[in-house]
């Protein structure tokens, strides 16, 4: 068990139990929730009691193992060693409306999906909620950069870690905490039906999105093997369902695919499926690994689909690549580095 993986009634809770003051615990918290990587930092705790943390809960901070800054755009990219020695991926990128962090959720992926990099090698395993919080708190301190907004789209499908990711929106959410707002927070998936009910059920008010990358059965099926246990209906029923309970509009993540998703057909087959829900949509050009023979659309082919999106009355923005020169997108740093390291 981590400490800094516990909330703070938690915490006052097994405090408790050692004798300590309620106060002790809130000190610890914050300490933690500031990003100190040793318990001698704690300067407000007596010498014995920072001496038994050390000894019963080590911090275990993560490591910077690569750090790439994209002289285009600013982006920075992380390669963080965790305590275990595994490795994730996180990114910060700079909007005008705030610096967004995005962080990974598993060590890996068992998604499968066809075009994705981070599923490539299956799932290692699930992080556990510190190692999430640790990546927006040491990007911060590491970049100087504050963080206003998270978004759960880095390596892992965050609703197969559905308890951890719970336990870390509500660390980073908490006052005595980083204090990021619900509202500035997206997390991505898939499509897992019965989990989107669950998350719908915490009526939580973070942003959904779905990376639906498909009109249909017959595409999806094609290159997401989650549709055959949750086909396209099935998924946008509860997406409604999601609607209904949060009012949030859902957003559609969509990576266009030359000559497989991107045709004009396949956009009116969009609108007339995703008819009456509140929907945003953001065109992604597929970004090419080296494993797939998949090819991105043309931008010509982009912009078309973008433009048959917004008549048929549903917005859609073509997503800028910010990191293009420093294989900022999901998985692609981790790949590279673990093959460097069998050869
Ligand atoms: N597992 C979650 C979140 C992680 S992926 C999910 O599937 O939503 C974040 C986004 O990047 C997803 O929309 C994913 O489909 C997309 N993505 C993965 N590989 C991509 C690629 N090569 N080009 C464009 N988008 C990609």
């Amino acid at each position: 068990m981590n400490l800094k993986s516990q909330t703070l009634p938690e915490l006052t809770a097994l405090f408790k139990a050692w004798g300590e003051p309620a106060f002790r615990a809130k000190q610890v918290y914050t300490w933690l929730h500031k990003g100190v990587r040793t318990y001698s930092e704690m300067t407000n705790l007596p010498q014995a009691l920072r001496q038994r943390l050390e000894e019963s809960y080590p911090i275990c901070p993560p490591e910077v193992v690569r750090k790439q800054e994209s002289s285009r755009d600013g982006t920075i990219k992380y390669l963080w060693r965790l305590s275990d020695g595994n490795c994730v991926e996180t990114v910060l990128m700079r909007y005008n409306y705030g610096n967004t962090v995005c962080i990974s959720t598993e060590v890996g992926c068992r998604m499968g999906c066809a075009f994705c990099a981070s599923t490539l090698g299956g799932l290692v395993r699930r992080l556990e909620p510190f190692e999430m919080l640790d990546q927006v708190l040491f990007t911060q301190i590491d970049s100087g950069l504050p963080v206003s907004r998270i978004v759960l789209m880095g390596i892992g499908e965050p609703l197969d870690n559905f308890d951890n990711v719970l336990r870390f929106l509500e660390l980073v959410n908490s006052p005595e905490g980083m204090n990021i707002s619900m509202r500035h927070i997206s997390l991505s998936t898939c499509g897992l039906v019965p989990k989107i009910d669950e998350l719908a059920s915490r009526k939580l008010q973070i942003s959904l999105a779905i990376s639906l990358h498909g009109p249909n059965d017959e595409i999806r099926n094609q290159i997401m093997p989650v549709n055959r246990a949750y086909p396209i209906d099935e998924l946008l029923a509860a997406c409604r369902r999601y609607f209904e309970a949060t009012s949030r509009r859902i957003h559609f993540e969509y990576a266009m695919i030359d000559g497989l998703n991107d045709r004009e057909q396949d956009a009116k087959e969009l609108l007339r499926r995703l008819k009456g829900l509140p929907a945003h949509f953001n065109l992604i050009p597929l970004n090419h690994v080296e494993e797939s023979p998949l090819k991105p659309s043309s931008k010509k082919a982009v912009a078309r689909f973008q433009q048959l999106l917004e008549a048929g009355g549903i917005t859609a923005t073509v997503r800028r690549t910010l990191g293009g020169d420093i294989d900022a997108s999901c998985g692609q740093l981790r790949r590279k580095y673990s093959k460097e390291q069998t050869q």
